[in-house]
């Protein structure tokens, strides 16, 4: 069976510094690629996830050094949770406590528990302790040890003003099923998945609308196998949804196609193939900056306009 469920999440970013400082040294993710805006290379994309990129563990932020912050709202992802193993959440604790991260209590979310914080531009991000995950391997070149590195990501939320429309695209075209409701949540998953599994639809009716800025999340991007799968996706979403797709763009590690879901956030489908050791050897990814071919001509000039980071 072809594995579902998220790709990746994509989220705007203040200082270029502060993100990579936060998500390499802080959370112990891996960079596994240091890109550019393919649509504005005056700016960075940073990809961070396991020791592979595999899908289901990156989240990349587009860093934009004087963003106005986002406000949550209806028709945004409100929070994106990580996963970690059950016995590693005092340590997490303990290293938010001392590095001056302020976190929620832990509570418990359809069985499990989860611990919410934000990342310096307030992105909401989540810890959830699971079960079972430690013989999973785990990326220790932040500095945190390999036993209680994050795992991947384990889902995300979606503040909306109804669950009914996006949960049917869910479920028809990208994979999932609908397995609970607590409160005012909707869970779907993502069946086989076990990284990237989980999409809670969290209906605010008549809440704000978002507002998009710095620590908002940009897109979802939910996982096909290959170009033909994908293509099959659209075709579902025109068909059944009276939903279109964009062109498909070639982002080199992966190829997409967006679409904005009913409840107003815009997803992507993206493949799995070719990933990211596609332009630089698996052990060096992230090292250095990496240009699309339509860009390498402009190097110099896009390298000197980029913030610096050390
Ligand atoms: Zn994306």
């Amino acid at each position: 069976m072809t594995a579902h469920g998220i790709h990746h999440v994509t989220a705007i970013a203040g200082p270029a510094r502060r993100s990579r400082d936060f998500y390499v040294d802080l959370l112990g993710l891996r960079m596994v690629k240091r890109t550019v805006n393919f649509d504005d290379p005056t700016t960075y994309h940073f990809y961070y996830g396991d020791e592979a990129g595999n899908p289901g563990t990156i989240i990349t932020h587009f860093p934009w050094e004087h963003v106005a912050p986002g406000r949550l709202g209806n028709g945004e992802t409100e929070e994106t949770v990580l996963r970690v193993p059950e016995a590693s959440l005092g340590y997490w604790m303990q290293r938010f406590l001392e590095k001056g991260i302020t976190h929620e209590t832990p509570k418990k979310r359809f069985g499990e528990t989860v611990l919410s914080f934000k990342d310096p531009d307030g992105m909401r991000l989540a810890l959830a302790a699971l079960p079972g995950i430690e013989r999973e391997a785990g990326w220790t070149g932040g500095g945190v040890p390999a036993e209680h590195a994050v795992r991947g990501i384990h889902g995300v939320s979606l503040l909306l003003d109804d669950d009914a429309a996006t949960g049917a695209v869910l479920t028809d075209v990208l994979g999932f099923e609908q397995v609970g409701r607590e409160d005012s949540l909707v869970r779907f998953r993502a069946p086989g998945t076990s990284i990237g599994g989980i999409v809670d639809i969290h209906a605010a009716p008549g809440f704000l609308p978002a507002r998009m800025g710095g620590g908002s999340v940009h897109h979802v991007a939910f996982r096909a196998a290959d170009d033909a799968e994908q293509a099959e996706m659209a075709e579902k979403l025109v068909r059944n949804h009276q939903i279109m797709v964009t062109e498909q763009k070639n982002r080199d590690y992966f190829r997409s196609v967006y679409f904005r879901a009913p409840g107003g956030t815009i997803f992507e489908i993206a493949t799995d193939e070719p990933g990211f050791a596609v332009d630089e050897p698996a052990a060096e990814l992230g090292t250095s900056l990496k240009l699309p071919r339509f860009l390498e001509s402009r190097r110099a000039g896009i390298e000197a306009a980029l913030p610096p980071l050390a």
